[in-house]
């Protein structure tokens, strides 16, 4: 379906949940953010209702996000219940890669295509500040996991400050480059104090060409990352909730200081 720009909006991104196993300082304050309420977080039957919703009217790729989505339990239960509807060309998770070692396995078994997993730094002592604490061996292991598991591409997402030249993303290239993954630089961006930024590498941040829409885990449709503008599927329906994101999706977006990346996702 085309939105009022014009543009084709095919790809919709799932935040399964608002939790986390890391406190990245970019994404999440140290303390942790206060958990949506149990009944507020989406069942996986609504998720899936809606992702049914979403292909008849046009969507025909798909991404798990968090959060982090492999801390919501039997995430693989969801990925194949989403990977056998009929229309949807590419479905893919992103991740930090923490647990991913112990469900690349399932997750491909279940029918995921491919993973995106966010690495900043080769330097397990600047992982851990960044982090707050994450241990980078287990990511390496994930990233050995989800190629032995044929979940290709494989993309890397590592944020920087202001440029891929930095010292530590240049490291990250250069292990891509050696392992054959893909990488993207993403700027750091504060959705709330107004600094957005287009992804070196990727398609994200380019509002013309914009095609997505993104659900949050307890149910609002959201028809850009930087806008406050959300529709509530189980107020307004599945169906409406999407049509009218869609129709009233911004040109571009002007400020979110509603929407964090730990509750939108990326
Ligand atoms: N937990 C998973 C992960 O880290 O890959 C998925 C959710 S995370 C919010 C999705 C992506 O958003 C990650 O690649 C992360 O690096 C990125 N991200 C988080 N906060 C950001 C920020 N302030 N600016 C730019 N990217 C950010
Ligand atoms: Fe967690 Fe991902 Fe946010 Fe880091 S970027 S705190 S891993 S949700």
């Amino acid at each position: 379906m085309y939105d009022s720009y014009n543009r084709p909006i095919h790809y919709l991104r799932i935040s399964v949940t608002d939790r986390c196993n890391l406190r990245c300082t970019y994404c999440m304050p140290e303390e942790g953010v206060p958990p949506i309420k149990h009944e507020d977080i989406l069942r996986y039957e609504e998720i899936v209702e809606v992702v049914k919703e979403a292909v008849v009217l046009g969507i025909d790729k798909v991404r798990i996000t968090g959060g982090e989505p492999l801390v919501r339990k039997n995430i693989e239960d969801l990925i194949a219940m989403i990977s056998v509807i009929p229309g949807i060309r590419d479905f893919g998770l992103t991740t930090n890669g923490i647990l991913l070692e112990q469900y690349a396995e399932k997750l491909a078994a279940a029918g995921l295509h491919r993973i995106n997993i966010s690495l900043d730094t080769m330097d397990p002592g600047r992982y851990r500040e960044i982090t707050r604490g994450g241990d980078i061996t287990s990511v390496f292991k994930g990233i050995a996991a989800a190629k032995k598991a044929g979940l290709m591409p494989i993309k890397i997402n590592c944020v920087v400050q202001n440029s891929s030249s930095e010292k530590d993303a240049e490291a990250v290239r250069k292990f891509c480059l050696d392992e054959g993954l893909d990488a993207r630089f993403i700027r750091q961006m504060d959705l709330e104090h107004g600094r957005f930024s287009v992804v070196e590498g990727g398609s994200g941040g380019y509002c013309d060409g914009c095609n997505r829409l993104r659900l949050t885990a307890n149910g609002k449709i959201k028809p850009c990352l930087f806008d406050n503008l959300e529709f509530d599927i189980r107020k307004l329906g599945i169906r409406n909730a999407l049509l009218e994101a869609i129709n009233l999706k911004p040109r571009r977006g002007t400020g979110n200081s509603t929407n964090h990346f730990n509750n939108i996702g990326g």
